[in-house]
């Protein structure tokens, strides 16, 4: 009788700890507001100004009307572009939205604005690029077949009709690499980002995904089918767990010089975020042995990175662990292992301790 009763609170206890947070998809997005991202964004960039380009959604240029045929109609439309700059004079508010590409879609999700009576969604394929109006909807999300693209913009305009012609808010323009905050939590293009410069906060996490976990349980069916055999050593850890395990590396070493290259510092650890895990022997043995080559080669297909691979030290932060990976998803594993490249190098982050 008493067990069923601590259930709840239980879930309750869950819930205030971080585990019931609203994630909304499978490598840690949250349902953000777009009002407070953009804040949030903001205000990141202000309080440390040596961080790599943090995207801002900018109100710049209208998109542009189809190309005019005349010298005459091209000065006027000119004209017409550069008052476009501003939201109309009876337009409704400017609309705050988020972006998650996969390699063919995109969704743009936003708040509704007062009194719109309906949004516009636009693509400018390339810095120099026209706008192109992709949609028209009166939904307050929206999936377009573009795919990922670094060089992509994505705009979203509300409008309404006044004396038969449409007034549409200012382009707010959100580039690539959609990095942003919300609840202490840094996300970039929808995924988590856990390192030495975007730490967690202290009480986020309890425990893997389910997507992790099943993702695991996959990696380590198709590894067993050739004949690998993977398990975890160390999956999640709580702001606690990594304090001691990195205070504890600290004093065997003498130095937290030396124990940073391979220990995370509390709140920084990638373990912190359920989405990390250390594979069998986690030590330099492992390093070339038939199981850490196939997790290099195989891991990937199973939506898993290597995150911390060899030579990139000055990149992740990090020595080579071969057994630590990482779950991103099968797009994004995807498309970081056919680039080559660290998370770090791949969206343009620091990796580095602020002190
Ligand atoms: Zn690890």
């Amino acid at each position: 009788m008493k067990r069923t009763k601590l259930i709840p609170a239980l879930l309750a206890l869950a819930v205030l700890s971080g585990c019931g947070n609203s994630i909304s998809e499978n490598t840690g997005e949250p349902a953000a507001t777009l009002q407070e991202q953009q804040t949030v964004s903001q205000k990141h960039t202000e309080s440390t100004p040596d961080e790599p380009e943090v995207t801002k959604q900018t109100t710049t240029s209208a998109p542009a009307e189809p190309e005019p045929e005349t010298t005459t109609t091209k000065k006027k439309a000119k004209k017409k572009k550069t008052q476009k700059t501003k939201a109309d004079k009876n337009a409704p508010g400017n609309v705050h939205f988020m972006v998650n590409t996969s390699s063919d879609s995109t969704t743009l999700t936003w708040d509704g604005v007062e009194g719109a009576e309906g949004y516009s969604v636009s693509v400018k394929k390339g810095k120099n690029a026209e706008w192109e109006e992709l949609a028209v909807t009166e939904d307050t999300q929206c999936t377009v077949d573009v795919g990922f693209n670094k060089k992509y913009s994505f705009s979203v305009r509300a409008f309404v009709t006044r004396d038969g012609k449409k007034a549409y808010s200012a382009v707010n323009e959100l580039k690539f690499p959609y990095l942003y905050q919300k609840d202490g939590i840094t996300y970039v293009d929808g995924m988590m980002i856990v390192n030495k410069t975007y730490p967690l906060p202290a009480d986020y996490g309890c425990g893997l995904t389910e997507d992790t976990e099943q993702a695991f349980y996959e990696l380590s069916q198709g590894a067993a089918n050739d004949g690998i055999s993977l398990w975890i050593t160390s999956g999640f850890r709580s702001y606690d767990e990594q304090n001691w395990t990195y205070w504890g590396y600290v004093e065997r070493d003498g130095s937290t010089e030396s124990a940073d290259h391979y220990s995370a510092r509390a709140g920084h650890s990638e373990h912190q975020s359920g989405y990390a895990m250390d594979l069998n022997f986690a030590g330099m043995a492992f390093n070339g042995t038939p199981e850490a080559q196939w997790i290099e080669e195989n891991c990937f297909k199973y939506g898993f990175i290597l995150r911390y691979p060899e030579g990139k030290e000055d990149k992740t932060g990090y020595n080579y662990e071969s057994w630590h990976i990482r779950y991103v998803g099968l797009d994004r594993a995807k498309r970081l292992h056919d680039s080559g490249l660290t998370v770090e190098e791949f969206y343009g982050l620091t990796s580095e301790y602020s002190d």
